[in-house]
């Protein structure tokens, strides 16, 4: 769709809205950034009352940068994330002394504000300046994506640059605090999330995602996996100056790495006498495993492992046990293996374990 196209439909739609929230319109960039900054954590209804009490006690930059921290955070009592109000009177004062209290006009001047993210900059910069920065928050998100039919996961900074090169193109730079305000309205009010109001949609013919009834797949997010949770339990094998290293060849996570042979359980416990723990063909005897006292955890993205790690001494005979994926190596060669990150940490966490006494 047409930039221009979309702009029209959206005004035509917007002036029979009625806008009750006291920030609508509003030019002061101080009131719209304490709207804006209020709304970051807190539901409209809810934060109504802070945003006119708060206007109340420090009407201007200067008297908020005058106030001491406690009065402000007083201000915000019951509000929660007290960062915010703190990083607000930071930035008071700070504007006060970079700016002699005139509030930054610029975009690249207002995001170095304390608390002030890209959206909130674009809002700023857009409702009391007229800059031509396109808001996103959630329901510019959705309306975009669903119009669009974006199937990049919105929650990734490609999919966000994807909606957000969308909204640059689509602004009415003539008018972009109208613009800005009339489309988060209007996924506010029309393109809702569960229920979106296709029927009623100024955009429906337009709209990919309507035309194919697939509004309720956008935004697309894909679905995280839950974490799959893993016990690995390691066996240090010492026979004199040597260790046994179990080379990965499956194919599964650490795949051509080296690791300690190790066995997996179902959950963290490890039951002795260990049956059918063997190493290279050779039953490990219970008299012969020492626990250590180490445990650790790897996260990978679909995977949390989960390390335990025994020591065993063998005294005699260790060639024997190395096979077909167990090799015994000198102490003295572990250097040249390459191993997953873990066991690095184990190595470097228990050096005297891998000396040879
Ligand atoms: S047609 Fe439906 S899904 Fe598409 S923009 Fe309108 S309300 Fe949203």
């Amino acid at each position: 769709m047409l930039p221009k196209l979309f702009q029209d439909l959206l005004k035509e739609w917007h002036l029979q809205l009625e806008r009750p929230l006291p920030w609508v319109n509003e030019k002061d960039p101080y009131k719209i950034w304490i709207s804006e900054i209020i709304l970051q954590q807190t539901r409209v209804v809810q934060g109504l009352p802070y945003y006119k009490r708060f206007l109340d006690n420090f009407p201007n930059v200067i008297a908020l940068a005058n106030a001491t921290e406690a009065e402000v955070i007083k201000c915000w009592e019951g509000l929660g994330y007290y960062s915010r109000a703190r990083n607000i009177h930071w930035s008071a004062k700070y504007i006060v002394k970079e700016y002699d209290g005139v509030f930054p006009s610029q975009y690249d001047e207002i995001i170095k504000l304390k608390g002030v993210g890209p959206y909130a900059a674009a809002a700023i910069a857009s409702f009391a300046f007229s800059l031509p920065y396109a808001v996103l928050d959630g329901n510019v998100h959705r309306v975009i994506s669903r119009i669009f039919s974006i199937t990049t996961d919105i929650t990734t900074s490609k999919g966000r640059k994807i909606i957000q090169d969308i909204a640059d193109k689509l602004l009415d730079k003539e008018n972009p605090a109208g613009f800005n305000q009339a489309i988060m309205d209007f996924g506010a009010t029309v393109c809702l999330p569960a229920s979106p109001l296709c029927d009623q949609c100024v955009f429906a013919d337009h709209c990919t995602s309507y035309l194919t009834d697939t509004q309720r797949d956008f935004p697309f997010k894909k679905i995280k996996k839950p974490l799959r949770n893993r016990y690995f339990h390691l066996f240090l094998v010492k026979a004199g100056k040597h260790i046994f290293l179990s080379h990965r060849k499956e194919k599964d996570i650490w795949r051509g790495l080296y690791t300690l042979p190790f066995i997996e359980t179902r959950d963290e416990r490890c039951e002795f006498p260990l049956e059918g723990i063997q190493i290279g063909g050779i039953s490990i005897d219970e008299n012969q495993i020492q626990i250590l006292n180490y445990t650790d955890q790897q996260l990978l993205t679909h995977q949390r492992i989960h390390l335990y790690y025994y020591q065993v001494t063998i005294e005699t005979g260790g060639e024997k046990i190395a096979g077909d994926s167990i090799e015994m190596i000198p102490l003295t060669n572990i250097k040249e293996f390459a191993f997953p990150k873990f066991l690095l940490r184990f190595i470097a966490d228990n050096k005297s374990l891998f000396e040879y006494n």
